[in-house]
C-alpha cells in the first residue's frame, strides 16, 4: 500500500513520501474574504478536504489554511457599501465558514488571517532586498523575477514568451517597476487604505507574499503538500516559490496539487455569463451532501461540468448512499447486531487501492455505492419479511460504509428533512415527484385502508397498481399494517 499522488511541478505521478515519517504538512491557498463563495470553492475545498481526510488515515496531518483579510476588492467592496474594510473581512470570513459546514469540509488546524502577519511579511520582504531578489521604488516593494533563475519552473513558462506576451501593458497601475513581469511585494499606501509600517515607508503586503509567510511562520521553510486550484498555479504559487526559496534555498513544497477547474453547462462560470451560483445558491436547491457527491465523482484534476441532470444523478446516488447509512439504526437492533464489528476488508482493500492512485475519488465512490446498495436491497427485503443473505455479512458491509463515508466526508441527512430543503425552492423535476409521492403516498395508504375496511378490493387493487406505477411497492402484513419502499 504506498500512496501516489500527481506532482504538478515534476508533472508525474510519484511515491507519496514525508518529510518526517509519519507527518503531513500541508498548505492550501484559502479564500480572499470580499465576496459569497462558489462552486468552484466549493470544488476545491471539498477535494482538499477529502485528501487531507484519507491522509489521516495514515498520517497526523498539520493543515495550514490562509484568510486573505486585506486585499484590493475588500478596500473596493468596503467603499462600495461606506462601511469598515474590517467588516467585510469579518461578514465573507464568517460566510465561508458556514458554506463549509454545510458541506461538511472540516476547518484547518491553523487559519492564519494576513494582517496577523503583517510582521513576518515584512521581515520576508527585507530578505529578498538583502539577498538582491526585491528592491524598494517609490514607496513600494517589487520582486525581480529576472534574478531568480527557475522563475516560471512550475508553470512552464520561460520568462522571455512571458516578457514578449506582457510587453505594454506595465507602468500604469505600478509605475515605480523596473521590469513588467515584477510583482509587488509591498504596496506603498494610497489615501484611504489601510496601511502598516514598514522600513519602506506606510503600506500593505501585496498577496503573494502572504502564503509564504504564513506557510513558513507556521509549517517551516519546507512542506510536503502545497495545494489550490489551477488557477493559482501562475502567477500565485511561481511567486510563492519565487519568493520562499530566494530566502531558504530549499523547495518550497515536496508535492504541489491543483485541482481542476469548474464549468458550467460547458462554459466556463462567470458573472457575466449569468452562469455564477453561490454555495448557498447551490444549497438552497440540492442537498449539501449530494454536491460533495457531485464532486468526488470526478478526478480532482480533471475539469468538472455542472449541469442541472447531473446534480440529479448525484441526488439519487446520494440517497442511495443515505438509506445505506440509515440502514444500522433501522435493522441493527432487530438483527441482534454487535456493537463493534469489523468492516468487510475487501471493500476497505479496494477502497484504498483507489484512493492510493492519485487520490481516485471516481473508484472509491463506486465501491461505496456497492457497498449501499446491497445494504439497501436488504432493508426492502426485510420490509417485505423476505430471507436476506447471513446478518454478519450485513453488518460487516455497515462497518464498510461507515468507515468509508466518513473518509469521503458523508454524514447522514435526515431523509425527510433532506428531500424538504431540495423542494422548497422548486428545483429539479425528480425531487418534486419524489416529495409529492411522499405525502401523497401516506394519503393514499389511509384510502386503501378504509378501502380493505369496507372490503371494496378493486380499489384497494386500484390504489396498489397506482403507487406500482410511480415507484412504490405495498406489502400488506399480519395486523393489517402496511409497508412500502420504493422500488
Ligand atoms: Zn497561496
Amino acid at each position: 500500500m504506498t500512496l501516489h499522488v500527481y506532482n504538478s511541478l515534476t508533472r508525474r505521478k510519484e511515491v507519496f513520501m514525508p518529510l518526517v515519517p509519519g507527518e503531513v504538512r500541508m498548505y492550501v491557498c484559502g479564500v480572499t474574504a470580499y465576496d459569497r463563495c462558489h462552486l468552484g470553492h466549493a470544488r476545491a475545498y471539498i477535494v482538499w478536504d477529502t485528501v487531507r481526510r484519507y491522509l489521516q488515515t495514515r498520517y497526523r496531518v498539520h493543515h495550514v489554511q490562509n484568510i486573505t483579510d486585506i486585499d484590493d476588492k475588500i478596500i473596493r467592496r468596503a467603499r462600495e457599501r461606506g462601511i469598515p474594510w474590517q467588516a467585510i473581512a469579518q461578514e465573507f470570513t464568517a460566510a465561508y465558514e458556514a458554506d463549509m459546514q454545510r458541506l461538511n469540509v472540516r476547518p484547518a488546524d491553523t487559519s492564519p488571517k494576513a494582517t496577523a502577519y503583517v510582521g513576518a511579511m515584512v521581515s520576508l520582504i527585507a530578505d529578498l532586498i538583502a539577498g538582491g531578489y526585491a528592491y524598494a521604488s517609490g514607496g513600494d516593494v517589487y520582486y525581480a523575477v529576472q534574478r531568480f533563475p527557475n522563475y516560471g519552473q512550475l508553470s512552464g513558462r520561460q520568462l522571455q514568451d512571458m516578457q514578449a506576451g506582457a510587453s505594454g501593458r506595465v507602468d500604469e497601475t505600478e509605475p515605480h517597476k523596473r521590469y513588467p513581469l515584477d510583482f509587488a511585494l509591498w504596496k506603498g499606501t494610497k489615501p484611504g487604505e489601510p496601511s502598516w509600517d514598514s522600513p519602506w515607508g506606510p503600506g500593505r503586503p501585496g498577496w503573494h507574499i502572504e502564503c509564504s509567510a504564513m506557510a513558513r511562520a507556521l509549517l517551516g521553510d519546507r512542506l510536503d503538500i502545497h495545494a489550490g486550484g489551477a488557477d493559482l498555479k501562475f502567477p500565485h504559487h511561481e511567486n510563492e516559490i519565487a519568493q520562499s526559496e530566494a530566502v531558504t534555498g530549499q523547495p518550497l513544497a515536496r508535492y504541489w496539487l491543483h485541482n481542476g477547474f469548474v464549468n458550467i453547462d460547458g462554459e466556463k462560470m462567470s458573472k457575466s455569463l449569468g452562469n455564477f451560483f453561490t454555495i448557498q445558491d447551490l444549497l438552497q436547491r440540492f442537498s449539501a451532501m449530494a454536491v460533495r457527491w457531485f464532486v468526488l465523482q470526478a478526478h480532482y484534476r480533471q475539469p468538472i461540468d455542472f449541469t442541472e441532470e447531473g446534480m440529479q444523478a448525484a441526488t439519487k446516488a446520494w440517497q442511495t448512499i443515505n438509506e445505506g447509512l440509515t440502514f444500522a439504526r433501522e435493522f441493527g437492533p432487530r438483527l441482534g447486531w454487535a456493537e463493534k464489528t469489523a468492516p468487510e476488508a475487501g471493500a476497505i482493500a479496494r477502497f484504498t487501492a483507489a484512493m492510493d492512485d492519485d487520490f481516485n475519488t471516481a473508484a472509491a465512490l463506486a465501491i461505496v455505492f456497492d457497498l449501499a446498495k446491497t445494504l439497501r436491497a436488504a432493508g426492502n427485503a426485510l420490509r417485505r419479511q423476505e430471507p436476506i443473505a447471513s446478518d454478519q455479512d450485513l453488518a460487516a458491509t455497515s462497518a464498510a460504509l461507515y468507515k468509508l463515508s466518513e473518509v469521503l466526508g458523508f454524514t447522514v441527512e435526515g431523509i425527510i428533512e433532506a428531500t424538504a430543503s431540495i423542494t422548497s425552492t422548486a428545483s429539479g423535476e425528480m425531487e418534486i415527484i419524489e416529495k409529492i409521492g411522499e405525502r401523497e403516498i401516506s394519503e393514499l395508504l389511509a384510502e386503501r385502508q378504509q378501502a380493505k375496511k369496507a372490503k371494496n378490493y378493486p380499489k384497494a387493487d386500484e390504489i396498489r397498481n397506482y403507487l406500482r406505477k410511480r415507484g412504490v411497492e405495498l406489502a400488506d402484513k399480519a395486523g393489517g399494517v402496511t409497508t412500502w419502499w420504493r422500488i
